[in-house]
């Protein structure tokens, strides 16, 4: 079967392992979720997603657990990344703010928290580039980054004139929670969808 991770040092864990589920339930694929606390698990994963939460905790924690470089090796490898939210910022090239040591897997600039001084949380019927179908998604922003430039990043989706979801060769991330909504096409198009990136487990299976 397939094998996940959710990176879990902080942050929705336990939403990103369910909608994982879904997702791979919904494509007929066994998958088993491993939490991701400490070094050593992410090179047998096939794919990951990095959650929302607190972007300066989880930053401090992947690096101080060596997950970080781990986390760089997967996505230099070519398999998919979903990063959400907090998850963004942590992976982005700039978050501008220095408690945050970006991966610098996804070439844009991030602004943390800022749709949150206007409204903390709200819900927005997104067009996302590359679902499965045409449906508006359902995307809920809780004290949201904005993303503010973007380089070789291919833009997804944007909402209110700034980008909120892009697509950086295997990785995927939003500003949004995809984990959620019971929708499960942005984790679909995150980890199976994607041309640009490979599922190990899948290589020699017809998807
Ligand atoms: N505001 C959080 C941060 O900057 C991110 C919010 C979230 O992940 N919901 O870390």
């Amino acid at each position: 079967s397939l094998v996940a991770g959710v990176v879990a040092v902080q942050g929705d864990v336990e939403e990103h392992a369910s909608a994982i589920e879904r997702t791979a339930e919904s494509r007929g694929y066994e998958v088993d979720v491993r939490e991701i606390r400490e070094s050593g698990i992410v090179p047998a994963c096939d794919l990951l997603a990095m959650p929302g939460g607190e972007s300066t905790t989880i930053s401090r924690l992947v690096h101080s657990e060596g997950i970080a470089p781990e986390i760089v090796a997967h996505v230099e490898a070519g398999k998919p990344l979903l990063a959400t939210c907090a998850g963004l910022i942590v992976a982005s090239r700039d978050a501008a703010d220095d408690r945050v040591d970006e991966l610098e897997l996804i070439d844009v600039t991030v602004e943390r928290n800022a749709f949150g001084r206007q409204k903390d949380s709200f819900e927005a019927p997104l067009s996302v580039d590359g679902l499965a179908d045409e449906d508006p998604y359902p995307a809920v922003f809780i004290r949201a980054p904005a993303i503010e430039a973007v380089g070789s990043a291919d833009v997804l989706a944007s909402w209110d004139g700034r980008p909120v979801a892009v697509r950086d060769g295997p990785v995927v991330a939003t500003a949004f929670h995809p984990e959620l909504t019971p929708d499960s096409r942005v984790h679909g198009l995150a980890f199976f969808d994607n041309e640009a990136a490979f599922v190990p487990s899948l290589e020699n299976t017809v998807r």
